[in-house]
């Protein structure tokens, strides 16, 4: 995906499209340093969310939460240096956008309430938030946050349940949308995915440890190979008498984020059971055996997020793959850019074409998606200053026209260049030669399982119900509607 600059709020040279967060969980059989072990796979988890951090441990039978804006290293670093014995413990990374990057959203989440002292933390969006929320607002609730996760932790306090456990699953019928979360329940660790299955949620174990992570590379990095996914539907619980797997009685047709394959996970995690690095690879033969024919001497990604479907093409088109851009990693999403030349400047800040690649050569560029639009234009002209002959635009995924309700900021549609120009008229809009993307055809044909993928995004055709009418989806408001998701 472009490192969009947000031209319609005059802001932030970020990416266009937000993770909504990554969350861990680690239950051990005897004491070990819990919040040192959750700072790697949190670390590990940093892409899914970057505006806040935070860990939730039990101290005795007590539950310490710390949690701050920031990112993990700068947040949590302080427990690499602590020895603190606890059995069970889950963490969390956040993105905001709709709600803002406000401390009290920060998660885990932490409660006493009837059923026990109970933290959760939440990586999706609950799509009947409006509505319950209305419910409970209305019955003299009272919020403390904007964040739907908090929604939980209400319905499970007032249940009538006779149990915790009961509780939960009486609280997760009541729920739609996307739900793959960590709970800790006094010392016992929970870990549950929504019945569609739209965000990725692995279970693993090492020694004594059983571990709960979004993707596997936050299971890699504390060494944990004996791993499986939290199946859609299913609820585990691990506590000192062993583990226990339920499924939730709602059991519909799956509906993966197949977004999470083409840009949201790391390359070098699993995640919906197929390897990333290899599923984009494929997105990207596909899309160079759609184009066919002779239309470039190099291909070029758009690092990090077009690499692997570009080495995908280039393996397809029988073409050399090079580096024709490096990027800065050290250029954070925090830039205020309000003019056009602020704008190109906070994308050479990040992207910045390599000459002796592309000069006098005809350069695909591969990228995995386009959202507005405005950092393509500012890459091509980049690319163009620095010698190219021509410059072809390829997409790793379908034309974006839609928003998202399970758990990813996409922006409205009014902003999305897709619903308001054809790839000729992008092209021609953003200075390419040509520009295409990979049709919804072939994005199914390029995966495993494709009747288990949601791709709303791209089509409008929505799994489960969402909380506007199709009159206002047009109209693009969706903001005044939604709360702020995990
Ligand atoms: S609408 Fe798009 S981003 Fe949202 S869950 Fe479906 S595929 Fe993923």
């Amino acid at each position: 995906m472009n490192h969009e600059v947000d031209e319609a709020h005059g802001q932030a040279a970020g990416p266009s499209l937000g993770h909504h967060c990554g969350v861990a969980g680690i239950f051990s059989r005897s004491p070990i340093n819990i919040p040192e072990k959750l700072f790697f796979p949190l670390f590990a988890l940093q892409h899914r969310g970057q505006e806040s951090a935070g860990i939730a441990y039990r101290k005795g039978d007590q539950t310490v939460v710390y949690k701050d804006l920031g990112m993990v290293s700068s947040v949590l670093s302080r427990y690499l240096t602590e020895t603190r014995a606890s059995t069970t413990g889950i963490g969390h990374v956040r993105y905001s956008t709709h709600g803002g990057n406000k401390v009290e959203n920060v998660q885990p989440l932490h409660v006493v309430c009837n059923k026990g002292e109970i933290t959760l933390a939440h990586n999706g969006n609950i799509s009947n938030t409006h509505a319950l929320k209305s419910m409970l607002f209305d019955e003299g609730s009272i919020f403390q946050t904007s964040s739907d996760t908090e929604l939980l932790l209400h319905l499970l306090s007032r249940s009538r349940a006779a149990s915790f456990y009961e509780a939960l699953i009486e609280t997760l019928q009541m729920v739609e949308g996307a739900f793959s979360m960590v709970l800790t329940h006094e010392d016992s660790l929970v870990a549950v995915r929504d019945p569609f299955g739209f965000r990725p949620l692995y279970i693993g174990w090492k020694d004594e440890m059983t571990v709960i992570a979004s993707e596997t590379c936050a299971l890699d990095i504390l060494k944990v190979s004996d791993f499986r996914s939290v199946e859609p539907g299913e609820v585990v619980v691990i506590d000192h008498e062993g583990e226990r797997s339920d499924f939730l009685p709602r059991q519909p047709q799956h509906r993966q984020c197949v977004f999470e394959l083409i840009y949201f996970a790391r390359p070098d995690s699993q995640v919906f059971d197929v390897s990333v690095h290899t599923a984009r690879k494929q997105m990207g033969a596909s899309l160079a055996r759609a184009d066919g024919s002779d239309i470039g001497d190099i291909v070029v990604p758009v690092p990090d997020s077009g690499t692997s479907a570009a080495i995908g093409y280039a393996e397809a088109a029988n073409l050399p793959f090079d580096f024709g851009l490096t990027r800065n990693h050290y250029a954070g999403r925090s830039f205020i850019m309000p003019t056009t030349s602020e704008r190109e400047l906070a994308v050479r800040m990040k992207l910045h074409p390599v000459r002796e690649v592309i000069e006098g050569k005809r350069v695909v560029l591969v990228d995995d998606s386009l959202v507005r639009g405005t950092t393509a234009r500012i890459l091509v002209r980049l690319i163009k200053e620095a010698g190219a002959a021509e410059v072809h635009l390829r997409l790793s995924s379908p034309e974006i026209r839609w928003p998202c309700f399970f758990g990813i900021d996409i922006p409205t549609r009014s902003e999305l260049i897709s619903n308001h120009l054809t790839p000729d008229e992008i092209a021609q809009r953003i200075g390419a030669d040509s520009v295409r993307f990979l049709s919804l055809d072939l994005l199914r044909e390029s995966l495993v399982a494709p009747n288990d993928f949601c791709y709303a995004c791209f089509s409008g055709r929505y799994p489960v119900n969402v909380p506007l009418t199709p009159e206002e989806l047009m109209a693009d408001s969706r903001e005044v509607q939604m709360g702020d998701h995990a």
